[in-house]
């Protein structure tokens, strides 16, 4: 008879985290493993879920894993970049396609906070000026009154 190498665990353990469920991996209910794993794995999430978006949207997807570096501030707006374990906020990584169409591809990718990938969402690069400069004007001409 083989004997299975997995640990086997006394139900009655509780997970390490939120001290409720049943431990499932690593000390952990599946739900705080789960939590744990995304938060601890932010670049293979974002590659997943490209990846996923590319299938969808029949986009090119030749990108690595080691290709999405998450930088400590969003290069465009400078604010901090932070993981959060649940919903995605305006201050979490957003895997950018620098030219949407182009797909995910190397040199057409970044990493950049959610709040820029919002405003960049549905505008051309062309219109992002052209709304830059419009705000400026706007700025300006709001000082001056
Ligand atoms: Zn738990």
């Amino acid at each position: 008879m083989k004997v299975g190498r997995k640990k086997i665990l006394k139900s009655t353990d509780l997970c390490k985290i939120c001290g409720k469920s049943a431990v499932r991996y690593q000390g952990l209910c599946k739900i705080c493993y789960k939590k744990n794993w995304k938060k601890s794995n932010p670049e293979k999430m974002m590659f997943y879920g490209a990846k996923e978006r590319a299938r969808i949207y029949e986009l090119a997807f030749t990108i690595t894993i080691d290709d999405i570096v998450i930088p400590k501030r969003c290069p465009i707006l400078g604010i901090p970049l932070t993981v959060n374990e649940n919903k995605a906020g305006l201050n979490s990584p957003a895997l950018d396609k620098i030219i949407p169409e182009l797909g995910y591809i190397k040199g057409n990718i970044q990493v950049i906070s959610h709040k820029a990938n919002n405003i960049k969402n549905r505008a051309t690069l062309e219109e992002l000026v052209l709304l830059g400069k419009w705000a400026k004007r706007v700025i300006n001409e709001a000082k001056r009154t």
